[in-house]
């Protein structure tokens, strides 16, 4: 059996990161042995709190009892076992049990899971600073996950797991544990109450981030007023994005064109409109905002030094990629074309494809460019690359989002310590985990919960 887990798990690593895996793992111990809020057996269901709807009127009443969920509340709004669920006053119309969850025992759970929280905060400390020593491979962290990367603030993890908890109620759960997504949102709590004391870079994905995938920035987007607002609160804010129309600026203007008549009817200073890029291709075109509110083109040598790779050496990469690809029409017969650019190779569906498919052909195609490269990860090598599941397609870039993201950083003078990225695309076969080796990171998966992070952080921010 052990054998067998061990070997799911490793076939499943490009769908789990190491560290919520490891916190959700430390979780579920608790869960299992603790996490039991008494389930009291009550003969009689409560009745003069629930109320119910009288169908002859329309109006609510106090005659039916309801069950679990209603007693939860109560449990959370009353001190003692005995007054959770009154059953003085039940009504001859009742169920023979209600399943109770005792407040003291919920708050034992929330105890003992932010005491958890608080201990994985102490280990990322300790690795903190054994990397600021150069000894970060000795942490306990890196022992208890080998492929930890670099913390660059420490994170408040058991303050933001008893605010998640204070508004979804994760202790009070008996069936279900803390799940993946419910640490992946605390983790970003932590980043963004972390990082809003020295925060002056931010920087965004653009689909599924800043907008649904494949679309445009739409103007009515809430998500137009909050990037304004971090203008004005004196950020330097850039779209770091996948979407590579070599120097067409008009084309990058048209998918945020919404951001950009944000921009003009805000009024915004010259000031305060050149503290906003966008770099397309990952890293290979650089826009900066001008007082006209349009993008405006800047040539590569002018905000970096960064190696220029030579159009063989590139041309013959791109052609191994497209092999691959083409190979993975054939065997996997996929309704799907695959597109050439002149920094990017891609695989677009004629109709949607699966994720396993998806996938398979981004994990295939970085296998074979790394050998190609006879490097092992994409990072190195002469040609860094980024081989992607984008959602609907699969895309090959020449460089990759965390040199993106450290030009604009050696361009602006801005530390990892003072960026965020923000994301969707944090797992092996995405192209915003890149950047986790240059700077904070939050991982969302919908321009919702960036507008949720955005309304913390300006509240940390203010
Ligand atoms: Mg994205």
């Amino acid at each position: 059996m052990t054998s067998i887990y061990r070997i799911n798990y490793h076939l499943r690593a490009h769908k789990r990161d190491p560290l919520i895996e490891f916190i959700k793992g430390m979780l579920l111990t608790p869960f299992v042995l603790h996490a039991t809020p008494s389930t009291a057996m009550v003969d009689q269901a409560p009745s003069s709190t629930l109320p119910v709807r009288d169908n002859s009127s329309g109006s609510a009443s106090h005659a039916t009892p309801y069950m679990t969920d209603t007693c939860t509340s109560l449990a959370e709004t009353q001190p003692t076992e005995k007054s959770d669920c009154d059953s003085s006053s039940a009504s001859h119309d009742t169920l023979p049990f209600v399943l109770r969850r005792n407040s003291d025992a919920i708050r034992a759970n929330e105890q003992r899971y932010a005491e958890i929280m608080g201990d994985v905060e102490a280990l990322i400390a300790e690795h903190i600073t054994m990397q600021e020593k150069g000894l970060e491979k000795y942490s306990r962290l890196r022992r208890l996950v080998p492929t930890i990367g670099t913390f660059f603030t420490p994170l408040p993890l058991r303050d933001a797991f008893l605010y998640s908890n204070a508004k979804y109620a994760i202790a009070s759960r008996k069936y279900i544990p803390p799940s993946f997504n419910e640490i992946r949102r605390t983790l970003n709590t932590a980043q963004v109450w972390a990082s809003a004391p020295h925060l002056k870079f931010i920087t965004f994905d653009g689909d599924m981030t800043l907008y649904p995938d494949g679309q445009t920035f739409e103007e009515h987007s809430h998500l137009v007023g909050l990037i304004i607002r971090l203008l004005q609160a004196d950020l330097t804010v850039a779209i770091v994005t996948a979407a590579g129309y070599t120097t067409e600026t008009a084309r990058y203007e048209a998918r945020i064109s919404g951001l950009l008549k944000g921009f003009a009817d805000a009024n915004l200073s010259p000031e305060q409109l050149s503290r906003f890029y966008v770099m397309g291709g990952e890293c290979n075109y650089l826009f900066q905002c001008g007082v006209d509110c349009g993008l405006h083109y800047i040539p590569e040598n002018e905000y970096s030094s960064h190696q220029v790779w030579s159009d063989h050496d590139l041309q013959s990469f791109l052609d191994v990629a497209e092999l691959n690809l083409w190979q993975c029409v054939k065997d996997m017969k996929l309704d799907a074309k695959v597109l050439r650019k002149p920094k990017a190779v891609g695989l677009v569906p004629y109709s949607p494809l699966n994720r396993e498919q998806l996938d398979e052909c981004a994990l295939s195609t970085q296998q074979c460019l790394l050998q190609y490269n006879r490097v092992s990860t994409p990072d190195q090598g002469r040609i860094p690359f980024c081989a992607f599941n984008g959602g609907n397609d699969v895309w090959v870039d020449i460089g990759n989002k965390l040199i993106g993201v450290q030009m604009l950083q050696e361009h602006l003078h801005f530390s990892p310590k003072e960026t965020v990225h923000v994301g969707d695309q944090f797992l092996s076969t995405g192209n915003d985990i890149a950047t986790r080796t240059a700077c904070c990171t939050c991982w969302i998966i919908n321009p919702e919960e960036t507008q949720g992070i955005l309304e913390e952080l300006l509240q940390r921010l203010s």
